[in-house]
């Protein structure tokens, strides 16, 4: 069972946004469209593994996508954990396409595609690191201590792995098989290992941050350089205009009661920044402050103390 679902990550939903909104004879478009087919390639991979736990692990609590804090600062961040006390598994998902070469179970990942190669570090010593602050946290939460193992997974259609035996790099196939050999001997689930699957599964949930969308200088762009408007669900262009209390769309007159609600995803989807209610008003071409208002409480949110509370924070993407 899945407990907490993947969702598309910040930096992949506000590319998208981007391209939607922006003409695609900008400047920036060719970097944005570049880097979001490569997020994208990553995000499916994420998706293949989704079918995967669905398929063969319906009987553990299966967390996906995590961003925790690390005991030093900042954040750690995990593909897939499935909570299977008295184990844990990480997994680390790769999406790399080619001949993948692994000499030895740490040795460096050589990858060779199109007449090139390519070195990286093994993703299984990334995970090494991650399971130690993964272990500090839990500790430090007063968590119950299980064993922790580690599998990569390499998920791209288009590969071909050669690996040390034995060594937990693995296909997406191979998962079902490798977590069920690892679980050999195991006794079946009784109330501690329920017990201790809920208050993981919690501590996980309650810690999880989700990403910030980053920041869009990286693109050379300002928040109030993307166009605004508020889509059109049959013409899928931004004509609906707020008229009578209702959206109306200018080329095809479709009603929509709640166009506002895709458009404000779109606008958070671009930055953490603050907002004001003009800047809402003018991104969804509102003649009126009121329903802004309203319409960013429906949203859930919040809007800060004085003396910044001419201010307002987006509720968080995956929250
Ligand atoms: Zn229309």
């Amino acid at each position: 069972m899945i407990v907490k679902p993947l969702k598309p990550p910040a930096p992949l939903r506000q590319l998208d946004v981007l391209m939607q909104r922006l003409p695609a004879v900008h400047p920036a478009y060719p970097k944005l469209e570049a880097s979001y087919y490569k997020r994208r390639a990553g995000y499916r991979g994420e998706q293949s593994l989704t079918f995967i736990f669905n398929r063969f692990f319906q009987s553990f609590h299966i967390l996906q996508d995590l961003r925790l804090p690390a005991p030093t600062g900042g954040h750690f961040q995990i593909d897939a954990m499935i909570v299977a006390p008295p184990r844990l598994f990480l997994l680390e998902a790769k999406n790399f396409k080619g001949t993948i070469q692994i000499d030895s179970p740490h040795g460096l990942l050589t990858r060779r595609i199109d007449g090139a190669t390519e070195q990286f570090p093994n993703p299984l010593l990334q995970l090494e690191s991650t399971s130690e602050q993964l272990q500090t946290w839990a500790k430090r939460m007063g968590l119950p201590q299980l064993d922790v193992h580690h599998l990569a997974v390499f998920t791209h259609p288009d590969h071909v792995l050669q690996r040390p035996e034995g060594a937990l790099l693995l296909r997406p196939d191979e998962i079902s098989w490798a977590i069920k050999r690892i679980m050999k001997g195991d006794t079946p689930t009784g109330r501690a290992r329920h017990d201790a699957s809920r208050l993981w599964c919690k501590a996980l949930i309650d810690a999880h941050t989700p990403m910030p969308p980053p920041p869009l200088e990286q693109w050379g762009l300002a928040r109030e350089q993307v166009p605004g408007g508020v889509w059109c669900a049959g013409c899928k262009m931004l004509t609906a205009r707020w008229v009578n209390r209702r959206w109306r769309c200018e080329k095809c007159d479709q009603i929509a009661a709640k166009g506002h609600v895709t458009a404000l995803e779109d606008f958070f989807a671009l930055s953490s920044e603050p907002f004001t209610n003009a800047e809402i008003q003018s991104f969804l071409f509102l003649p009126q402050a009121k329903a802004v208002t309203r319409f960013l409480q429906e949203a859930g949110c919040v809007r800060l103390e004085k003396p910044r509370s001419h201010l307002y924070i987006s509720p968080a993407a995956d929250a």
